[in-house]
């Protein structure tokens, strides 16, 4: 039987699961990285979220580590390639959160279209800013999904079933919605990322892509910090290029920089922190996941 360290939230009927299944399962969730480093040599597994980076110091001192189960989708905080070196399976719950993305994105996309967030922070401040505040709909508009995925996919379902028109650019996946980049960009009204982080997406939009993009379109960021560049995002959002955005994620998180203070401060911005997996919901199906995962590792 094995030892498996939860360095993030897991739902705790798995985590009851889990032991009834033998495994030891220490529960540790908002550990430090330096606490990490001293007790890791003594598990055989961990579970981590977007928050706990694993890398190649770390790996080391998991002397036992035989599983590194990240619960959600991004491996892009895990040195996957050192830790196969070592001979640790690294596992992730990949379509489990894909639902709560999508619905935040929805969501932030009809904030966008209607104000609600900007209504209701004039409410609060005793306004009645009826006419400042008239919107538009995003029925008959067109939505353009960078990153046909999972969660690209799932969103493209549900956007059409809200009238609108689906384009998608992915260069690894034949699907018939998906355009080359620039017809995405010069025809979307809004468009939403949904890339992984990787050498090739970062700054996949930048100034030269904002450029190209329809005037007063709207841009939706729920996938990782880094995709699209914040100080091009900044400027096209000044310029009025972009007429707003929606950003659940940042290279820096929680976002500390004056510029990155700015974008959020920005009355068309709507910001949240990292929450596009944090439903309850998600939670369950993630742990679900886990359980399975940790079982067949450890058990
Ligand atoms: P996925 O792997 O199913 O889909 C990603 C897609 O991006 C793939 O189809 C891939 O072909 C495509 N892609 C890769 N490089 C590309 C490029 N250069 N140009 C265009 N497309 C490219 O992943 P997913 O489950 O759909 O997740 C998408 C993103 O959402 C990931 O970055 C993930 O980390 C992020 N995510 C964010 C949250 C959140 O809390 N906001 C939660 C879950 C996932």
């Amino acid at each position: 039987m094995g030892k498996l360290l939860i360095c993030d939230p897991v739902d705790a009927a798995a985590i009851d699961e889990m032991r009834t299944a033998g495994i030891t399962v220490d529960v540790h969730d908002d550990i430090t990285p330096a606490a990490l480093a001293e007790i890791i040599g003594g598990y055989d597994g961990i579970v981590v979220r977007s928050r706990t980076k694993v890398d190649a110091d770390l790996i080391d001192r998991g002397t036992s580590l035989k599983v590194i189960i990240r619960g959600g989708v991004g491996l892009d905080t895990i040195d996957v390639v050192y830790a196969q070196s070592k001979g640790i399976s690294v596992q992730n719950t990949p379509a489990a959160n894909s639902n709560a993305v999508v619905e935040l994105v929805l969501g932030m996309m009809l904030s966008l279209a209607h104000h609600i967030d900007r209504a209701d922070t004039g409410m609060k401040a005793g306004k009645w800013e009826k006419k400042a505040l008239a919107g538009t709909e995003i029925e008959g508009k067109t939505l353009g999904i960078v990153g046909y995925g999972r969660i690209g996919q799932m969103l493209g379902e549900k956007a059409r079933a809200l009238g609108m028109t689906v384009l998608a650019y992915d260069p690894f996946v034949e699907h018939p919605d998906t355009v080359p980049l620039d017809t995405l960009l010069t025809h979307a009204d809004y468009i939403s990322v949904h890339v992984p982080l990787s050498k090739e997406t970062t700054d996949l939009l930048d100034a030269s892509t904002f450029a190209k993009m329809k005037d007063g379109v709207f841009l939706v960021q729920a996938s990782r910090g880094g995709t699209v560049n914040e100080a091009a995002l900044y400027e096209a959002l000044v310029s009025g290029k972009v007429a707003g955005a929606g950003i659940d994620v940042f290279s820096e998180e929680p976002p500390k920089s004056e510029a990155l203070a700015k974008l959020v401060a920005l009355p068309q911005v709507i910001a949240t922190p990292h929450i596009g997996a944090a439903t309850e919901e998600a939670l369950r199906r993630v742990s679900g996941e886990i359980v399975k995962l940790a079982k067949a590792a450890l058990a």
